[in-house]
C-alpha cells in the first residue's frame, strides 16, 4: 500500500499513524484535519485548560513532535466528499487526494439547540477553538448556566465553580449523569455539586434564551428564568459523517464497520465516528470515549496493514471523568435497571467500587476515587464473569 490517507487529525488518527509507522508502513502518510492544530487532547478542555491551569502547549498529544512519523499534514481544511470507486477524496476548495488505504477518524461535532445561534455568550465545547472562546468569556466573573447534565456539562460546571463563578446546571432528567451512572450514583454526584455551591435545576427543560445580541438568561419550560451571562450548551454530539453522505459507505449513527474496523475494502473507521460490530458479530456500537478511540485507532491501523490475520477487537468500554475532587470511572455498560453491589468503601464515604449485574453477569463497574479495583473489574467484565463471582472476587 503506497499511500495511506487519514482523515481526522486527532486522537484515533494519530494513534493509527503511530501504529502504521511502528508496524512497518514505509509509504506515504497523509493526514487531513479540519482544525488548524496538530493533534491535541480534548479531555483537558473541560478541566485543566478551562480552569486556566494548563496552556495549549500542555495539551499537545505528541509533546516530542511529529518529525519521526514522516506525515504530510494537511491541516485547516476538511474533507468534503469521498469517491469510493475512484479511491479518492475531495477537500474543501476542490482539491483531489487519492489513496490506496483510507482511515476515517473524524470524531463528532457538538449538538446545538434550535435557538440561540449567533447570540453572544452562548457556547458549545468540542474543539480547542470552542474552549478558547469559552475560557475568554469566563474572565470578568460572569454568571454561568450549563444546559445538560452529562459528563461534559458537569465537568464544565465543576471547573467554572472552581474558578469561583456562580453556576447553574439545567437538565430535563431528574438526576445528573443518570444514563452513565444510574439513579443512586447520579444522586451522589448531585449532592457533591450542591455542597460545592452549584445550583441544580433538574427535571426542567430549556425553551429559549433571553437577550438580543448577548445572552442574559435562560428561559425554562416551567416559565422561570435563570439569569446568565455565559451559557454552555452541552446536550451531546453527533458523528461527523456529513461529508460521507452519498459515498456508498453505510452510515447509521456513525460509519458502520465490522469488528476490526473495516467499512469497505481498504477503508477503515475508528474512534468517536465509528460504529464497530462486536467481536462475535454483535450489532455495531459507537462509543465516545478516549480509551476506545486509542484502541480502535491502533487496531484499525494493524488491520489495514496486515489484513485478516488481525482479529476483531474485543475490549470493554472504559471512560473517566473528573469533577471537583471526584475521579469517576466506568467500565462496561452499567444500566439503570441493573442490580448494584457496593464494595471497596461505601456510598457515605464517597469512595467505592459499584459492581453492576444483569441476567447473572457482571455488566459494568463504576469507581468513585477507586481506580485500582476498577481495572480488575474491567478484566472480569471482559472474561464475561458472573455477577456472583465478581462480588466474591471483591469481598
Ligand atoms: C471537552 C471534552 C472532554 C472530554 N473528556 C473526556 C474524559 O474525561 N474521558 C474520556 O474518556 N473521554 C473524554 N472526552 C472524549 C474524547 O476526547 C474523545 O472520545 C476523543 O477525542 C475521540 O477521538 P477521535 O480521534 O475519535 O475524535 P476527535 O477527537 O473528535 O477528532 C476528530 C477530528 O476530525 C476532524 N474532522 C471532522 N470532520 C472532518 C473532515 N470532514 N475532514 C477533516 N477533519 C475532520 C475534527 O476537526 C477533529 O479534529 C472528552 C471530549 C471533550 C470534547
Amino acid at each position: 500500500m503506497q499511500r495511506i490517507v487519514v482523515v481526522g487529525a486527532s486522537l484515533a488518527g494519530l494513534r493509527a499513524i503511530e501504529t502504521l509507522r511502528a508496524d512497518g508502513h514505509a509509504g506515504e502518510l497523509v493526514a487531513i484535519g479540519a482544525e488548524p492544530e496538530l493533534p491535541y487532547d480534548r479531555p483537558p478542555l473541560s478541566k485543566q485548560f478551562l480552569k486556566g491551569e494548563w496552556d495549549e502547549a500542555k495539551i499537545a498529544l505528541r509533546k516530542q513532535g511529529t518529525e519521526d512519523l514522516q506525515v504530510e499534514w494537511r491541516l485547516g481544511k476538511a474533507a468534503a466528499s469521498l469517491d469510493l470507486g475512484e479511491s479518492a477524496l475531495l477537500l474543501e476548495g476542490g482539491e483531489r487526494v487519492a489513496y490506496d488505504g483510507l482511515l476515517i477518524a473524524t470524531g463528532c461535532v457538538a449538538r446545538h439547540l434550535p435557538f440561540g445561534k449567533g447570540l453572544g455568550g452562548v457556547h458549545v465545547l468540542r474543539t480547542l477553538a470552542d474552549a478558547r472562546a469559552l475560557r475568554a468569556n469566563l474572565a470578568g466573573s460572569p454568571r454561568v448556566a450549563v444546559v445538560g447534565a452529562g459528563f461534559i456539562g458537569m465537568e464544565v460546571a465543576a471547573s467554572c465553580r472552581e474558578r469561583g463563578l456562580d453556576v447553574t446546571v439545567i437538565e430535563p432528567l431528574a438526576t445528573p449523569l443518570v444514563r452513565g451512572l444510574g439513579e443512586t450514583l447520579g444522586s451522589l454526584v448531585a449532592a457533591r455539586f450542591r455542597e460545592a455551591g452549584v445550583a441544580l435545576r433538574l427535571g426542567v427543560g430549556v425553551q429559549g434564551f433571553v437577550g438580543d445580541r448577548q445572552v442574559e438568561g435562560v428561559e425554562l419550560s416551567d416559565g422561570k428564568r435563570v439569569p446568565a451571562d455565559v451559557v454552555l450548551v452541552a446536550i451531546g454530539v453527533r458523528p461527523a459523517t456529513d461529508w460521507l453522505e452519498g459515498s456508498g459507505l453505510r452510515l447509521d449513527n456513525g460509519v458502520v464497520c465490522d469488528g476490526a474496523g473495516v467499512a469497505a475494502p481498504n477503508v477503515m473507521a475508528a474512534g468517536d465516528v465509528a460504529s464497530w460490530a462486536g467481536p462475535v458479530g454483535e450489532a455495531p456500537r459507537r462509543h465516545e470515549h478516549w480509551t476506545h478511540a486509542v484502541e480502535q485507532g491502533v487496531h484499525a491501523a494493524k488491520r489495514l496493514l496486515h489484513g485478516e490475520v488481525v482479529e476483531p477487537l474485543d475490549v470493554v468500554p472504559y471512560v473517566w471523568s473528573d469533577q471537583f475532587d471526584m475521579r469517576i470511572a466506568i467500565a462496561g455498560e452499567p444500566a439503570s435497571n441493573d442490580q448494584m453491589h457496593v464494595c471497596h468503601g461505601s456510598l457515605e464515604e464517597g469512595r467505592f467500587l459499584a459492581l453492576f449485574g444483569r441476567e447473572g453477569r457482571l455488566s459494568g463497574a463504576v469507581a468513585f476515587r477507586r481506580p485500582r479495583p476498577l481495572n480488575a473489574a474491567r478484566r472480569l467484565i471482559g472474561e464475561r464473569a458472573s455477577f456472583a463471582d465478581a462480588i466474591a472476587a471483591n469481598s
